[in-house]
């Protein structure tokens, strides 16, 4: 099989005290996100679809969050080894579409900035990158930020 499909999703409460990371970038807003690691929810998700897609233990199974070493951990360490794992099996990434669920901060405005840091981070350009900032329109509390990704590998043999 030569392409493979993959789906991560997260989620954290918001939390005071705390710099606010999407996809790497800093968001200026006056929460962040609780979490054992820095709680850069996008980079779970994606991270999570990426070793869903190989087949891989998924990011709890991996980092726990009982592992001192994750302690305040930059969430950049989950995805490069989730990327090594790609890069070990023959795979490369085709094109990601993710959305991020939250009332505020708005996304539009770091869209840009959040597509060029992932785009350096997993080596494809920015245009086979979606980000898509979506409301909850009154579903669920609005106490946190969820994200869901889905991206697709293909075997580079
Ligand atoms: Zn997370």
């Amino acid at each position: 099989m030569n392409i493979r499909i993959g789906l991560g999703f997260d989620s954290h409460a918001f939390e005071e005290g705390k710099p606010l990371k999407l996809g790497g970038v800093v968001i200026d807003f006056p929460l962040g996100l609780k979490g054992h690691s820095d709680a850069d929810v996008l980079l779970h998700a994606i991270t999570d679809a990426i070793l869903g897609a190989l087949g891989e233990p998924d990011i709890g199974q991996i980092f726990s969050n009982k592992d001192p070493r994750w302690k305040k951990a930059d969430s950049k360490v989950f995805l490069q080894e989730a990327i090594n794992r790609m890069r070990q099996k023959g795979y490369r990434l085709i094109n990601l579409d993710c959305v991020i669920v939250a009332d505020k901060p708005k996304i539009a405005p770091y869209k840009n900035a959040i597509k060029e840091n992932l785009s350096r981070m997993l080596e494809i350009a920015p245009e086979n990158i979606s980000i898509k900032g979506k409301t909850r329109e009154g579903f669920c509390r609005e106490d946190g930020i969820a994200c869901f990704c889905t991206i697709l590998l293909i075997h580079e043999g």
